[in-house]
């Protein structure tokens, strides 16, 4: 369907073409069943989505912890740090403690003006099921402010202890972006988490000193989403670390977005067919979309995880002696590199 850049299908229609190509197929047996246990033995894929039935969950945290299973994404935008304007932002972690953070410093005027913009900006509505979601340790941003005036100065945007080291003096307000991939090319917007539009994300945050020509890698969320705390519970292979037959794909592992949940659909069925064939399991090639994804699955903070969807963020950095400036030649380069990788992946399997 038409939907400029983005890739926009008729849901129904895609879906009767897949439910089509599932129920002909020779060598699949479809059973409409709700599993509501993970099979004692066995090699098995899970692939139940974000909204996974509690049962079956409740099986898998037997297995793993509960605490490494997510309900619901409380996502802040990711932001490429290229893009960030470092004559403004300044590195510096509160009361000295490291270096951290970046850290935008925002004036009194600054700080009215990006509140007033923010509390009156489109949001996305939450579908009935994701009502009432939201709980103290994860607000969204726009609904912190809704609070008061005041209450992100107390809350994520506080200045204390960040001086400016231009000025030498704490600003009204500073907003801090924590790194979020191994590279360091990806810092997350603390606190941020936020249910606006994302056009709206675009166009309000960049009413924050240093954010002016940001560009945002993933947008921030919040919605019902059933998903695991990926670099603490899966391997290369998209399997738990612990349990070598149990094989997780969908958006179950971490990733967001159709194309990145039927890859790791892709990523773990290769393999759970490897392993069934006693054959040598192959991972993903970083360098590639897939692996690029199962990568950062891989290599993310545990302790600040948070879902991803593909982007040319995560990909690993190009070997290059020059830093490559313009935006569309880099992605050309990234994008050909991967294509070639995931080629040479597939002529090995
Ligand atoms: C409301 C909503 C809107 C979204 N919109 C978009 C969008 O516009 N674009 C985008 O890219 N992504 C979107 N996503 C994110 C995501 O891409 C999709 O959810 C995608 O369908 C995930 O694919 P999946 O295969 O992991 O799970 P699903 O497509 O949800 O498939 C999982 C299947 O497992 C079944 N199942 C669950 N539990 C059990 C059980 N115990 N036993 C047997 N079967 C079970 C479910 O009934 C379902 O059929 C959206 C997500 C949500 C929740």
């Amino acid at each position: 369907m038409p939907a400029g850049g983005a890739l926009a299908v008729d849901r129904v229609k895609f879906s009767q073409l897949v439910t089509q190509k599932i129920s002909e197929h020779k060598n699949i047996e479809l059973v409409r069943e709700k599993v509501n246990k993970i099979p004692a033995d066995g090699i098995c894929i899970i692939a139940t989505g974000p909204l996974s039935a509690p049962e079956l969950i409740n099986s898998l945290s037997e297995k793993i912890g509960e605490n490494y299973i997510a309900f619901f994404d409380a996502v802040a935008p990711v932001i490429a740090k290229e893009s960030i304007d470092f004559n403004k932002a300044y590195v510096a972690g509160r009361y000295s403690q490291g270096d951290d953070y970046i850290n935008c410093p925002l004036s009194k005027d600054e700080y009215l003006k990006f509140y007033n913009e923010l509390v009156n900006a489109e949001r996305a509505l939450p579908h009935d099921f994701e009502k009432n979601l939201y709980f103290e340790g994860c607000m969204p941003i726009e609904v912190l402010a809704d609070r008061g005036v005041d209450t992100m100065r107390y809350g994520p945007m506080k200045p204390v202890g960040l001086p400016d080291p231009k000025t030498g003096r704490e600003p009204w307000a500073v907003v801090q972006l924590r790194q979020d991939n191994l590279e360091g090319s990806l810092y997350n917007i603390v606190g941020f988490q936020t249910g606006l539009k994302w056009g709206e994300q675009k166009r309000v945050f960049a009413l924050i000193p240093g954010l002016e020509n940001a560009e945002i890698m993933r947008y921030g969320v919040m919605h019902r989403n059933t998903s695991l705390n990926a670099p603490a519970v899966l391997d290369k292979y998209l399997r738990l670390k612990d349990f070598n037959n149990i094989f997780i794909a969908g958006q179950l592992t971490g990733v967001e977005g159709y194309m990145e949940s039927t890859a790791m659909g892709l990523a773990a069925g290769i393999n759970a067919l490897n392993l069934l064939n006693n054959k040598e399991l192959k991972p993903w090639p970083d360098e590639s979309a897939i692996g690029s994804l199962i990568r950062y699955l891989n290599t993310a903070s545990a302790k600040h995880f948070q879902p991803m969807n593909a982007n040319l963020g995560i990909f690993p950095a190009l070997d290059v002696k020059i830093k490559i400036k313009d935006k569309k030649l880099k992605a050309r380069q990234i994008r050909d590199r991967a294509i070639e990788a995931a080629q040479k992946f597939w002529e090995s399997i």
